[in-house]
């Protein structure tokens, strides 16, 4: 029965701390995260209180451990910052200093909060919460659920009913195949969920944000899942668990709930900080867009996009187009990604990536002196550009 426990423990503590990849990376740099020690949780951080509650925590200190060392932890001092500032402006300085927060480039939706205080946050989270107070309701609600010890209620739950995971333990299968069965397993209770999205909420209303930015998030991955469906023609599975959204399904029912609680707790109208939230993201939306792009979803790629540029088409929205059409290079396709990127340049894009992909999109539309220049820029303005070899050899020797 030990080695039940422990197994199941390290397959939550997986699911709870890191994504399967982040696994792989972080194996390979394993020998520098031993040398890393953890910070020391101040005397308001929780203690593990029983064997259960311990032996959980030792496995997830160690997930920690591996993901601290991860290459796709971003370590930008001002977004980390930044995305810090809005975890204390919710759970108040001393709570928040124990707090280990990790931003980890992936283009999915998901923050999560392991037992022992570490924080995970995703880019693709960042990219789809659209102002500061929604950013905060995702974390309000994953901080309710460390606070709740859900993870800990969790883990006794399966291990005293369940057969599969049983299995699924002694089997020895590896964590990473077995990590979507894991994740089925695993999911938070909808008691807890309801008990998150109230406690992430009421926590949002003290801190003095327009708490209807709530159910707007939900709305959103239901539109983004919509959108997804329409352009590959199946039915949306915005009712359905599973996908990206696995852990936390967008449903019509948590959308009711939560808009509900916002009018009898509404919080500060108007309070959504959509300026503060576009100045931090600035910066990093071109890159969490580029990561969007590669999942190869272009209706949610699209969503995206119209919903960012609801203020206006800033030079990186302008980029962030070009490279959809250019990618999808249907009909007229490249010849509009062509324009996107000039629009994006005259309006005074400092972002190097827009030569680059004009560059491409008029080597393709067979204006080869125009492309080659328009490559030889990006490399003057990139000169680290991951690329460069690749793009020097298309810009061909015209230097
Ligand atoms: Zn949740």
């Amino acid at each position: 029965m030990a080695l039940l426990a422990r197994s199941l423990r390290i397959v939550l503590a997986a699911l709870l701390a890191i994504q399967p990849e982040l696994v792989e990376t972080a194996r390979a740099q394993e020998a520098a995260a031993q040398a890393a020690s953890l910070p020391v949780a101040d005397e308001e951080a929780y203690k593990p209180v029983d064997k259960d509650e311990r032996g959980l925590w030792m496995d997830t200190e160690e997930g920690e451990r591996q993901l601290k060392a991860s290459q796709q932890v971003i370590r930008d001092p001002a977004l980390n910052a930044y995305v810090r500032k809005v975890l204390c402006n919710l759970v108040g300085p001393g709570k928040c200093a124990s707090i280990r927060l990790y931003i980890v480039r992936t283009p999915d939706f998901n923050a999560s909060m392991a037992v022992n205080g570490a924080m995970v946050v995703y880019s693709g989270l960042l990219l789809r919460t659209q102002n500061e107070a929604q950013l905060a309701a995702v974390l309000g609600h994953e901080y309710t659920h460390f606070a709740g010890h859900h993870g800990l209620r969790m883990f006794r739950q399966v291990k005293e009913k369940s057969a599969a995971a049983a299995w699924l333990a002694f089997t020895g299968i590896g964590l990473i195949a077995s990590f979507s069965m894991a994740a089925s397993l695993f999911s938070y209770s909808r008691d807890m969920e309801r008990e998150a999205d109230s406690g992430g909420l009421a926590l949002m209303a003290a801190a003095g944000y327009d708490t209807r930015e709530a159910s707007k998030v939900w709305e959103q991955l239901r539109a983004e899942m919509d959108a997804t469906a329409a352009v590959r023609n199946t039915k949306s599975r915005k009712d359905k668990n599973g996908g990206i959204f696995a852990t936390h399904p967008p449903t019509a029912e948590r959308v009711a709930n939560l808009a509900q609680m916002a009018t009898a707790n509404p919080g500060v109208a108007g309070a959504t900080g959509l300026d503060s939230y576009s100045a931090a993201m600035g910066h990093w939306w071109p890159v969490f867009f580029d990561d969007q792009l590669k999942r190869n979803d272009l209706g949610a790629s699209d969503y995206l996009l119209a919903a960012l540029a609801q203020q206006g088409w800033s030079p990186w929205l302008l980029y962030a187009r070009g490279e959809l059409y250019r990618r999808r290079a249907l009909g007229n396709d490249i010849a509009d990604a062509e324009k996107f990127y000039s629009q994006g340049i005259e309006a005074g894009g400092e972002l190097p990536e827009l030569w680059r992909g004009r560059g491409l999109a008029r080597l393709k539309l067979e204006r080869p002196e125009d492309g080659k220049t328009d490559l030889n820029e990006y490399l003057r303005r990139s000169p680290d550009a991951v690329d460069k070899a690749m793009i020097a050899m298309m810009a061909g020797e015209t230097r």
